[in-house]
């Protein structure tokens, strides 16, 4: 939300790189830094923001990125959205906090009432609202006990579902989320998932497969829930092979499993849709929201059936900050902006813009073995020529060189050899254009 004049450049391409990246400021910034704060909270790309715009983030220095992350899938509807700046800003001078397992208010519930309109099906739902969305996993987990009186949770290959404890017990990585916090929270499970170029299995026989997990080394007596990101994120945005999650719903619905998507990353407009549930027909016991959820503020929702999420008591759920009353305020303006702007269809052209860009990448450059995604998700795999073997180091040098450039990149993967796109929905095809030639450079820099 910048003052018109003072950043007018905002409608351009190209990134602007004044100094070296990062420049001396975010270098001295840095110094700083590592005095006083622990290596642990790692910092991809330490140019230290200053402020932020639609698609772009500004250092100390003057250097402007163009930022294909939006601070992973947060700011989708752009940096500084001004409706949801306005009325974030509107919200902090009525009340920031009362609690509302103290004394409620208004926008908790209408927030509730939206999700139950965009979540997919028709039946009666309930949301309760949290932090962030290691909380919303947590939450999702304790109710789905509550309600079916099991103990086991099943996550997939590949997952990732946050960094408390609980959620660290469920995803696939261990360096670096897990490694030396153990031990871990009892009766979660991993179960392998669909990953079509990897395992070249169509939806029935991955579903099969992972069916035969859960019952041979769970048993449904037991099985809680089963946690699913209908397309995955941190693990490479691995899109499963059609079929595969509605025959794992229907398995979990015939056995009394509560079956959670974990939309933390796809959801809200990211896929072009409310939920990328939509795409595989899916219609989720429980939804998890965040990330993009509130437009850069913390906020995060289980939005599921009545009946389950009636299970726990009252006072059973809930925290301090859960359901802030300024996030609230940025998520009904990221609802609105969502329900009447452009922005689903801007996330399905930049899908096929940029899927069609990156296949030309894949026709010309061996090592780019997969493209994949839905809307504004999308990604590439890097692997060793004539074969998917992980094409190790090189999706990190990509990175590393187009920030050279100005253009902030994302990688992910369990093996770290995926470049994801996180575009914010305001992000042209133009400026796509520059990312790609960027990377297209990049990917001949290698050879
Ligand atoms: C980021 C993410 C989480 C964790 O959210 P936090 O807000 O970082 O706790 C959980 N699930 C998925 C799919 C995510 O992408």
């Amino acid at each position: 939300m910048s003052a018109p004049g003072l950043f007018s450049d905002i409608a351009l391409s190209t990134p602007r790189l004044r100094t070296e990246v990062p420049g001396p400021r975010s270098r001295a910034l840095h110094e700083r830094r590592q005095r006083v704060v622990p290596r642990g909270v790692g910092s991809v790309l330490p140019v230290y923001i200053e402020h932020a715009d639609g698609p772009w983030v500004t250092d100390v220095d003057g250097n402007r990125f163009l930022d294909l992350g939006s601070g992973i899938g947060v700011t989708t509807i752009g940096h500084t959205n001004l409706a949801a700046v306005t009325a974030a800003a509107e919200q902090l001078d009525r009340v920031t906090h009362t609690l509302f397992t103290v004394t409620p208010y208004e926008g908790y519930v209408r927030l509730a009432e939206l999700l139950a309109e965009k979540v997919p099906g028709t039946h009666e739902t309930r949301t309760a609202f949290a932090n962030s969305g290691a909380e919303a996993v947590e939450n999702a987990v304790k109710i789905a006990r509550r309600h079916t009186g099991r103990r086991a949770v099943a996550a997939l290959d590949h997952a990732f579902h946050g960094r408390t404890n609980l959620a660290l017990a469920m995803n696939h990585k261990a360096a670096p989320y897990g490694t030396g916090f153990g031990p871990f929270a009892p009766d979660i499970h991993r179960v392998p998932n669909s990953y079509p170029y990897r395992d070249g299995l169509d939806g029935t026989e991955a579903a099969a497969r992972t069916i035969a997990h859960l019952e041979q080394r769970i048993g449904v007596q037991d099985l809680a829930a089963v946690i699913a990101e209908p397309v995955q994120g941190e693990g490479g945005f691995v899109v499963p092979a059609a079929g595969y999650l509605p025959t794992l719903q229907e398995w979990c619905t015939r056995n009394g499993v509560v079956f959670i998507a974990d939309e933390i990353q796809t959801g809200l407009g990211r896929t072009g849709t409310w939920f990328a549930s939509t795409h595989f027909d899916l219609v989720p016991d429980l939804v998890l929201t965040a990330k993009g959820i509130a437009g850069g503020l913390p906020l995060a929702g289980v939005t599921g059936r009545a009946e389950i999420m009636d299970a726990p008591d009252p006072g059973g759920l809930g925290g301090t900050f859960g359901g802030n009353p300024v996030s609230i305020a940025a998520a009904l303006a990221v609802f609105d902006e969502l329900e009447h702007g452009t922005f689903f269809a801007d996330a399905r052209r930049i899908g096929a813009h940029l899927s069609a860009r990156l296949e030309g990448l894949r026709a010309r450059h061996a090592v780019v073995g997969d493209v994949r995604g839905i809307g504004a998700m999308q990604a590439f795999e890097l692997s060793t020529p004539g074969t998917t073997r992980p094409l190790a180091g090189a999706a990190s040098m990509v990175a590393e060189f187009a920030a050279q450039r100005g253009i902030l990149l994302l990688t992910a993967g369990s093996d770290g050899n995926v470049i994801r796109f996180l575009p914010t929905l305001t992000t042209t095809d133009e400026q796509l254009d520059v990312a790609v030639d960027v990377i297209d450079e990049a990917l001949s820099a290698l050879r």
